[in-house]
């Protein structure tokens, strides 16, 4: 992606991080300072977002090495402002491949939680009063073990193309098809896409962005889907093509039908 810096590789997939994270860093400090909240609230702010945004980079290597296991491969992880953007080199034909995939993302951070929830208790750290008020390494526990929840709720939303609306394709596709499977999951999605831009004007404008993306590459991953499966050629062409296949000769090219190109992006 433009504008881009590589921040470095793990299990063979470049990560990079966009420009505009910066801007992201920089609002958050500048918000925390201007609410009253001093340095050292602004600066465990700070390793809050960090922190978050290390488990928004596991989730993704989910997807990522789960794909790898159907021989999927991915061209590299950027992170974004608003989450992290993998881009894989193809959507799976398979419906259960692509089940698994979408749920792998998710299952990271149920882990995360379980495993800083655990910490808590073993540690006995006990919830700050101050909620998210980044005070304390206590709050920034609970924070992580409450963002955690939060992006594993959030994810799982059936917003085609998010990992929730993947999970609902597939297991649509596994009985109905992916066209129909996909024609379901995308007009849900849109009415999803709806009810996050009423969200948006009640609890962040972030859900703004979020609709955008799910009516945008939804309907881009529908139209890619419905081209894959549109009759090739005229029904002369089909019939020729037959009759050389029959008699064995070599059979006229047949348009190949091209991948749906992958790009599983995650919005926090
Ligand atoms: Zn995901």
């Amino acid at each position: 992606m433009r504008g881009s810096y590589r921040l470095g590789q793990a299990f063979g997939i470049g990560v990079f991080v966009h420009w505009s994270f910066a801007l992201l860093l920089g609002y958050v400090v500048m918000t925390t300072l201007a609410g009253g909240g001093g340095w050292v609230i602004a600066f465990n702010s700070v390793v809050f977002v960090l922190a978050v945004f290390a488990c928004v980079l596991l989730h993704e290597f989910g997807h990522c090495l789960v794909a790898r296991r159907y021989g999927i491969g991915t061209h590299d992880i950027t992170l974004l402002p608003i989450g992290g953007v993998a881009r894989l080199e193809r959507i799976p034909e398979e419906p259960r491949q692509e089940l698994w995939i979408a749920l792998a993302g998710p299952a990271v951070n149920v882990v995360i939680a379980a495993a800083l929830s655990l910490a808590a208790v073993v540690l006995g750290v006990a919830a700050p009063p101050t909620g998210l008020v980044m005070m304390s390494d206590a709050a920034i526990l609970y924070g992580l073990i409450y963002t955690n929840i939060v992006l594993v709720l959030f994810n799982m939303l059936p917003a085609f193309p998010m990992d929730g609306g993947r999970v609902l394709r597939a297991l649509l596709a596994i009985r109905g098809g992916t066209l129909a499977a996909t024609e379901t999951a995308a007009s849900i999605g849109k009415v999803m896409a709806v009810l996050m831009v009423f969200g948006g004007f009640f609890w962040t404008p972030f859900l703004f962005l979020t609709a955008i993306f799910v009516f945008v590459a939804g309907q881009a991953e529908l139209q890619a889907v419905r081209e894959r499966h549109a009759p090739r050629g005229n029904p002369f062409e089909e019939i020729l093509r037959q009759a050389f296949e029959v008699h064995g000769g070599s059979a006229p090219p047949k348009g190949e039908p091209k991948p749906v190109r992958g790009r599983v992006i995650e919005v926090k």
